[in-house]
């Protein structure tokens, strides 16, 4: 699905630029002419990123980007005539994502645009109990620390992860990880989880969040 980027600008001739830019990356483009109109297009659309100029006629792009942030995390670009390195530190620091120094060069926007949303898409991560968890990259970091994990043991570890608390059957984490051909023996998965729990006791000896209950299976103790 297309990215919608929401383009909050006053000047129209800069707004076109800009959407004819993001228009042309196969994005799509919505323009918020004020503040107000840019605040109301979060509250309608499905938004991606914004484009958020700090010279508005009706409000502060910063004063906006902390309206924006109270109820928002999505990705911001900054957008300002002056080559202001406070405003830049001022921008960095309520949370804008990336800042831009006008007069630009649409294809460096466009550009920073796309590294923004990658990295926003790649940060749709699962943190629970010591675990980040990113699905797209198939990776697992344990108290920051990466986890080299076979195909079975990243199943394993995944399955537990999503939704902790919850005690799993060596039959339901067999299910899980060989969706055909299952095993017979369900004693492979206790080979698992003793591989896993060797690889998180390496990183925190003081520590085991895969718990066993006896005659039930295995879960991920909670927070
Ligand atoms: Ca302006």
């Amino acid at each position: 699905m297309a990215s919608t980027i929401l383009i909050i600008e006053d000047e129209a001739e800069i707004a076109d630029t800009l959407r004819y830019a993001v228009d042309s990356e196969g994005m799509q483009s919505i323009w918020a002419s004020q503040g107000r109109l840019g605040l109301a297009a979060i509250e309608e659309h499905e938004v991606d990123l914004v484009i958020l100029d700090v010279g508005l006629p009706d409000c502060n792009g910063f004063e906006l980007l902390k309206k924006i942030r109270l109820s928002n995390d999505l990705p911001v670009m900054m957008l300002t005539a002056r080559s202001d390195e406070v405003d830049k530190v001022v921008g960095l620091e309520i949370g804008a994502d990336d800042y831009v120094t006008k007069p630009f060069s649409p294809r460096e926007v466009v550009a920073r645009i796309k590294a923004i949303l990658k990295r926003s898409q790649n940060g749709s991560q699962v943190q629970v109990n010591g675990f980040e968890l990113n699905e797209t990259a198939r990776k697992i970091k344990y108290r920051h620390t990466p986890l080299a994990l076979t195909r079975s043991e990243y199943i394993l570890l995944t399955t537990l992860i999503a939704r902790p608390g919850q005690i799993f059957s060596r039959r339901q984490l067999i299910e899980h990880i060989w969706s055909d051909q299952h095993p017979s023996d369900d004693r492979i998965i206790d080979t698992h989880v003793k591989a896993v729990r060797a690889k998180l006791h390496k990183i925190d000896p003081a520590c085991m969040p895969i718990v066993t209950h006896r005659g039930f299976g295995y879960a991920l103790e909670l927070d």
